[in-house]
C-alpha cells in the first residue's frame, strides 16, 4: 500500500509498511514509557558473576538494567536501551544505574562482605558527556566509595565515533583508577592493535562467537585469535555467553583469563549477589 504523506509542501509517496509501523507504535509507547520509569521505581539491578578461570573464584559482577512496565512487563535492554540512546532519557536512566550500584556496592561492604568491582555500561552519550568523569567521582564520593570498585565498559562503536576524544576520556578514568574493559568485541571494525593506543584493561569476546565455538571452525579462530592478540597486547581476555562444560573447557584450553554465563550464572539479584560472595568467601 501507499501511505500520502506531506513534506516540507511537496507531496510525497512512501512504500507502507505495516510492520515497519507496528515497530513505530513499539518504539514510541517504550519512549513514552521511559520518561517515568525511573521516578516511579520500575528499574530494577542485576549482577552476573564473572569467574577467573584459573583461581575458579568470583573476580568481578557486571550490572545489568532490568525495567518491568505495570503493564508491557519485562522489556529487554536490547530493546530499550536503543531507544532511550536516541532520546536524552539515557543519561538519566545511566545515573540511576550508577546510584544504584554504588548504594549496593556500599550496603554489602557495611555488612562485611568483600565486594569485587563491579562493570558497569556506559551508554555512548554517557560515555561522551562532557562531565562524565566528575559525575562519576561525585557519585563515587557520595557513597564512600574508590574508582577500583567500579569497572567501565563500553563498545568499539562508542569508541569510533570520536576516537581521540574517548582516548582522552580513556585515559582519564584510567588515571583516576577505574578497570577498563572494551565490550562485545568482535562485532565492530576495529582491530585489537589499534585499540592497543586505548588505555584499556581487558577484553570481553562478544557471545555471538562463544554460542558455536564448537561446532562453527570459524568462530573457534577467531576467539583463538582474539585471546593471542589481546595477550600479546597486554589485555585480560573474558569470554562472554559461556554456556556449556565444553565451551569453559575450550576457553581454558586457549587460555582465557576469564568467563562470564550462564554456565556458571545467571544475572542475580542483590541479595543473591551477596549471598554468593558469602558462600564463596567460606569455600
Ligand atoms: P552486554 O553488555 O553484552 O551484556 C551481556 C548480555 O548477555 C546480558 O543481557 C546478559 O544477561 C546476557 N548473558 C549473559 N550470559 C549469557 C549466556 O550464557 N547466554 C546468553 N544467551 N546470554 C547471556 P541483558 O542483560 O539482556 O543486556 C543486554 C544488553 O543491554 C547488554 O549487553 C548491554 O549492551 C545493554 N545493557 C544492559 N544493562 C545496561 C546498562 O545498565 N546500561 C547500558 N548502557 N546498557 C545496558
Ligand atoms: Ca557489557
Ligand atoms: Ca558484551
Ligand atoms: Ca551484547
Amino acid at each position: 500500500a501507499l501511505n500520502h504523506v506531506k513534506k516540507n509542501g511537496k507531496a510525497k509517496y512512501q512504500l507502507y509498511d505495516p510492520q515497519m509501523s507496528e515497530r513505530l507504535k513499539e518504539k514510541t509507547s517504550i519512549e513514552l514509557a521511559l520518561e517515568s520509569s525511573a521516578q516511579n521505581g520500575e528499574f530494577d539491578l542485576y549482577y552476573q558473576p564473572v569467574i577467573d578461570i584459573v583461581s575458579g573464584s568470583i573476580c568481578g559482577f557486571e550490572a545489568l538494567i532490568r525495567w518491568r512496565h505495570p503493564s508491557m512487563g519485562l522489556i529487554s535492554p536490547e530493546k530499550f536501551i536503543p531507544i532511550a540512546e536516541q532520546s536524552s532519557s539515557i543519561v538519566a536512566i545511566g545515573r540511576w544505574v550508577l546510584h544504584r550500584a554504588c548504594s549496593d556496592i556500599r550496603s554489602a561492604l557495611d555488612a562485611g562482605v568483600q565486594m569485587p568491582p563491579i562493570a558497569i555500561n556506559l551508554s555512548g552519550k554517557q560515555f561522551s558527556q562532557i562531565n562524565l568523569v566528575d559525575d562519576l567521582m561525585t557519585i563515587l564520593a557520595e557513597y564512600q566509595l574508590a574508582p577500583k570498585n567500579l569497572s567501565i565498559e563500553i563498545t568499539e562503536g562508542v569508541l569510533m565515533t570520536d576516537p581521540i576524544a574517548s582516548k582522552n576520556t580513556l585515559g582519564k578514568l584510567r588515571d583516576l583508577g577505574f578497570s577498563l574493559a572494551l565490550d562485545d568485541f568482535g562485532t565492530g571494525y576495529s582491530s585489537l592493535s589499534y585499540l592497543k593506543n586505548f588505555s584499556f584493561d581487558k577484553v570481553k569476546i562478544d557471545q555471538s562467537f562463544v554460542r558455536e565455538l564448537l561446532v562453527n571452525s570459524s568462530d573457534a579462530a577467531i576467539v583463538k585469535a582474539i585471546i593471542n592478540m589481546g595477550h600479546n597486547l597486554g589485555l585480560r581476555v573474558l569470554a562472554e555467553g559461556v554456556e556449556t562444560e565444553a565451551q569453559c573447557v575450550f576457553l581454558r584450553d586457549q587460555l582465557v583469563d576469564e568467563i562470564q554465563g550462564y554456565y556458571f550464572s545467571r544475572p542475580l539479584e542483590r541479595e543473591q549477589m551477596r549471598q554468593l560472595l558469602h558462600d564463596n568467601r567460606r569455600l
